[in-house]
């Protein structure tokens, strides 16, 4: 029997799905190894008999909420697609406390009609299995994933900094332009791709750990030289940090870690 596949999408663009069917030929491919039983923006049928369940979107209402609980009881796996999936994305930036109407100022008097939460990533509430992030997720890693799973491999993201990638497609690096970048700090995989095309890294895809973490950070301190505080409030922008945690501490003075 061919995997049961389904797509969903809590708050967000949905733009994470749509990635999925603007594979196209690949499409093809994938279509032929497995069963797509549940996908709103692709087909009008909906089975709940699920074995592998991608999600884009934020959990960032109550029926977010009961949703992703929902899918988790029908799926054996689980997951998270895109940069809101991951870590509640854009939607978090209504968390900031300089916005605190932001809800009147999206829906006006009906703000009450459209009750919210705060926006937490799918890990916050439910088991996930595997996080495919990006804004939008990379269509390449999200076939490499498939693979994996239709052939019980274990399927891994890039453990180096964007700056890794950058750097070997031979890209002229953003600070000599005197722009902060925060390719340092962010895990590879999108091929450098805003810093290819002149823009800097915004973290969409989260922060690398341990070592290649900490050797990021003291880029900051040494390499760079940008206030601490200003790189946290970029990381910000899709909750590659949250507004409360602050998983990523400051450097120490003169080089520490
Ligand atoms: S990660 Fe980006 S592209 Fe994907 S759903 Fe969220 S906002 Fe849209
Ligand atoms: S800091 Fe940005 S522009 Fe510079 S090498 Fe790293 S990713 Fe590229």
């Amino acid at each position: 029997m061919k995997p049961r596949i389904a797509v969903f999408s809590l708050t967000s663009c949905e733009g994470c799905s749509l990635a999925i069917l603007e594979l196209e030929d690949q499409l093809l491919e994938i279509l032929g190894a497995v069963d797509i039983v549940n996908f709103r923006e692709g087909m009008t049928e909906r089975s709940w008999d699920i074995d592998v369940a991608f999600v884009d979107g934020a959990v960032s209402t109550p029926h977010d909420e009961e949703e992703i609980r929902r899918i988790r009881e029908r799926c054996r796996t689980l997951v998270a697609i895109g940069a809101c999936a991951c870590l509640g994305g854009v939607n978090t930036l209504k968390h900031d406390p300089a916005r605190p109407d932001y809800r009147r100022v999206v829906y006006g008097d009906r703000a009450d009609w459209f009750p919210t939460t705060r926006a937490r990533p799918l890990s916050a509430v439910v088991k996930v299995d595997a996080e495919l992030p990006g804004c939008p997720m990379v269509k390449e890693e999200f076939l490499e994933l498939v693979r994996c799973l239709l052939n019980g491999r274990e399927f891994r993201l890039p453990p180096n900094p964007v700056c890794t990638e950058c750097k070997k497609l031979g890209n002229p690096c953003l600070y000599e332009r005197g722009e902060i970048c925060l390719g340092p700090l962010t895990r590879a995989g999108c091929r450098a791709i805003c810093p290819s095309f002149g823009s800097v890294c915004e973290a969409c895809r989260g922060l690398v750990d341990g070592e290649a973490l900490r050797a990021g950070r003291e880029a900051f301190n040494t390499q760079y030289v940008v206030p601490w505080e200003e790189v946290v409030a970029r990381l910000r922008l899709y909750g590659a940090v949250s507004e409360n945690a602050e998983p990523v501490a400051a450097p120490a003075a003169g080089g520490g870690s």
